[in-house]
């Protein structure tokens, strides 16, 4: 077995290093000011960013395949943790970042020629953003089978109706397609009532209504989190992605992929908290002696350490497992780190948090929004207890 990166990966890793180094974390204070300044529009000095990341050919690396730059799950892992060190900035700045991501993926895997073309390829160009519209206020939205907007067929088009929230990039003005999941067949088996459809963002009908808040957050530099209404929305019909009935095969392809990437970001997250408690624990004295020195202190750092270093190789071993057995091969692993990952970063910023005191959950470190991001991240693209729930099925069905 070896642990090394392979030569791809570290050049990438080194280049993606000084890119983060020389251009992302000294724009972390302007995008905090921009960032509040901007409204629901991502700070301007993304635009720099993204120009400067493309010249040093770090774009699309998420996508592999023909249509983004082409590297398995392994060589991708270890630069999501990095661009995870500043998870505003790093991956709107390389087209990394979700919800776009996952769409792109949905797009080059399950979208015609037609609809690649018209919005595949400006999303991989960065030019326009886009949103995932599954979650609804009025259903539990856990359990997809449950997800009520209809999607019916009239003629040549089809006609939406539904509510939908927690929507991410939606508030953002230069979102422009939403790829909505809602149910074409209510009589259908279960895992096959639902369709995606693709709709333009200036339908008629389609209502962006207010942004959700997350913690106090409103998340506005990666375009917030809508709550967004679809009243009698009227498509052509070749907006549907993939056939009919195909809706809930395609959100379970979309959420492989997407996991992953959450949790790779999450460990560059946990890698900044040791970090920042670290050099605080130093740099503060109380009762005499540099924090760093109390017991208690030292168990929180060797044990936020020994569990990144655990993450990390269950989240690489995914990866390898995604790329040589397939997504659902990786199913059990790919659950495991959704389940693992953002509660023991959680954690860790926890600790992170502790160690700074009242600046902890100030404005002054980024622990406290990192805290709400990994929070956030036990609900979003599946609560922990439904993960477990379903890998505890399988387990157990080992032995039944
Ligand atoms: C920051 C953020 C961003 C998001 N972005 C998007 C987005 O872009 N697009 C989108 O469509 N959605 C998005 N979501 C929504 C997210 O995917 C849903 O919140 C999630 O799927 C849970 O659905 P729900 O909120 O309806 O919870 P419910 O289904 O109502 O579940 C509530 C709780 O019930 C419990 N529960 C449910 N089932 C079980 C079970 N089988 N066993 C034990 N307990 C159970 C769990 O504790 C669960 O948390 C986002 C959410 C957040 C917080």
């Amino acid at each position: 077995m070896d642990f090394a990166f392979d030569t791809v990966t570290e050049d990438l890793r080194e280049r993606l290093l000084r890119f983060m180094d020389e251009c992302v974390h000294p724009a972390e204070p302007a995008f905090e000011e921009q960032a509040a300044a901007a409204g629901w529009s991502p700070p301007p000095l993304l635009d720099d960013l993204k120009d400067e990341a493309r010249k040093r050919g770090l774009w699309n690396l998420f996508l592999p395949g023909a249509h983004g730059a082409g590297l398995t799950n392994l060589q991708y892992a270890p630069l999501a943790e990095i661009m995870g060190r500043s998870p505003s900035i790093a991956p709107t700045a390389t087209n990394c970042a979700a919800p776009d991501t996952g769409n792109m993926e949905v797009l080059s895997m399950f979208g015609s020629e037609w609809q690649r073309e018209e919005w595949l390829r400006p999303l991989l160009d960065g030019e326009i953003r886009s949103a995932f519209a599954m979650t609804e206020p009025d259903v539990a939205s856990s359990d997809a089978t449950n997800i009520a907007t209809s999607i019916v067929r009239d003629g040549g088009e089809y006609v939406i109706n539904g509510r939908k929230w927690f929507i991410s990039g939606a508030m953002n003005p230069n979102c422009k397609i939403f790829i909505v999941m809602g149910k074409t067949n209510p009589d259908a088996p279960k895992r096959r009532q639902q369709s995606m459809i693709l709709v333009p963002r200036d339908t008629p009908g389609l209502h962006v209504k207010r942004g959700m808040h997350v913690f106090g957050y409103t998340d506005a530099d990666h375009g917030g989190h809508a709550e967004v209404i679809f009243e009698d929305v009227r498509v052509p019909a070749d907006n549907l992605i993939g056939e009919e009935g195909g809706g809930f095969a395609i959100a379970q392809a979309r959420l492989g992929p997407g996991r992953i990437h959450h949790c790779m970001r999450l460990i560059g997250m946990a890698e900044r908290a040791v970090e920042l408690m670290c050099e605080r624990a130093l740099a503060r004295t109380a009762f005499g002696k540099p924090i760093a020195r109390q017991g208690v202190v030292q168990d929180w750092i060797a044990e936020s350490r020994i569990r990144i270093e655990q993450l990390r190789l269950l989240v690489l071993k995914t990866a390898w497992l995604m790329d040589t057995v397939g997504n659902q091969g990786a199913h059990t692993e790919i659950q495991a780190i959704k389940i693992s990952t953002p509660v023991t970063v959680e954690w860790i910023l926890d600790k992170a948090i502790q160690v700074h005191g009242a600046g902890g959950v100030s404005q002054d470190f980024p622990l406290a929004a990192l805290w709400a991001g990994a929070r956030s991240l036990r609900l979003a693209d599946g609560p922990d207890e439904v993960h477990k729930r379903s890998l505890a099925y399988r387990e157990l069905k080992r032995f039944m």
